[in-house]
């Protein structure tokens, strides 16, 4: 299972990435937010290296690229923010306060605010919509 700790993200950031990386994985699986990280549900066989490639991209769009690195170590991908204490600041709590733009999936919790996503993500789970 392949993990991105993004622990230092703010919620806002970490949907951004969630919905980057699945978008760069172009179907071959979507990235999750659970508990503050994103766990990688892959479709086929995914590498650490295909979603680190995804994850360097999106953070390489930032203004204030060069203050955060991100590691791979085996199947767990770690983002270093420049200011890890923004996220407790302002941490707003996942789940039940959702904005009503975002989908959640009922059986795993995933969140996306993109339908197609959302329903790439739910047959994952073996159901027919
Ligand atoms: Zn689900």
């Amino acid at each position: 299972m392949i993990e991105i700790d993004c622990t230092e993200m703010d919620l806002d950031d970490q949907l951004g990435l969630a919905s980057a990386v699945s978008d760069a994985l172009g179907g071959r699986g979507v990235a999750l937010v659970k508990d503050a990280k994103l766990v990688i549900d892959a479709v086929s066989a995914l590498a650490a290296g295909d979603v680190a490639a995804a994850v360097r991209a999106y953070v390489a769009k930032r203004a204030d690229a060069s203050h955060y690195s991100v590691e791979t170590e085996g199947d767990v991908i770690k983002v270093h923010t420049p200011d890890p204490l923004a996220r407790s600041r302002g941490r707003r709590d996942t789940g039940e306060l959702l904005p009503p733009n975002l989908m959640k999936c009922p059986f795993c919790g995933f969140v996306t605010p993109y339908k197609e996503l959302y329903d790439i993500h739910f047959r994952s789970h073996g159901f027919m919509m």
